[in-house]
């Protein structure tokens, strides 16, 4: 299994540092050509608008599309949940139109710009350590999408078939039961494809 980290803008060192620790490798994608030799992809927190900049530039759109309608999941983290999401408040234009739910960004406040919580996450865990950072808010969901969990009533973390989004950073602390529920996922695809 090798599973790919969009490495454009963010935080992509931080999760290939925990996909090594589980064992997996790893591989920075920057060309589309690397897709087909990845079976999962995550997309890092950092600037949004930046990464979707970035996606057009390097015309990694249409193949990230692609990689998806093959059936290979993705995991958006963040400002990638922002990259994923279908809908973006305040008329922004998507990027992938892929996650059936309206994100709104910079939700939480300039107050509360960053802030932890140990939250619960459905099959994934009961004390996950997640670390906001100017984080998007999932305001609305699709009946095709899944509430894995929420903060004050606030969801923040979803799974729509092969699809994983949420809010916070899971690659800033040392708990790696999110990377291996996203495994879980990759490696059920590559059954099913076989
Ligand atoms: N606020 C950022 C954005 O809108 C996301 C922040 C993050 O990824 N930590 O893109």
């Amino acid at each position: 299994m090798k599973v790919g980290v969009l490495a454009l803008q963010g935080a992509v060192r931080e999760h290939i540092q925990i996909l090594d620790k589980l064992g997996v490798e790893a591989v920075a994608v920057k060309r589309k050509e690397q897709l087909v030799d990845v079976d999962g992809l995550i997309i890092p927190g950092g600037e949004s608008t930046t990464i979707g900049k970035l996606l057009r530039q390097y015309d990694l759109q249409a193949p990230i599309l692609e990689f998806h309608a093959k059936g290979k999941p993705i995991f958006g983290t963040c400002a990638g949940l922002i990259i994923i999401a279908k809908h973006i408040t305040e008329n922004n234009e998507p990027h992938l139109p892929l996650l059936n739910v309206t994100v709104q960004r910079n939700a939480f406040g300039r107050q509360v710009d960053s802030f932890e919580a140990d939250l619960p996450i459905k099959d994934v865990a009961e004390d996950f350590q997640a670390v906001f950072i100017r984080a998007p808010l999932i305001t609305e969901v699709g009946a095709d999408v899944e509430v894995l969990s929420t903060v004050k009533d606030q969801v923040v973390a979803v799974k729509q078939e092969n699809l994983l989004g949420i809010s916070f950073h899971p690659e800033l602390t040392d708990d790696t039961r999110l990377h291996a529920y996203f495994l879980n996922m990759v490696k059920k695809a590559i059954e099913k494809h076989q």
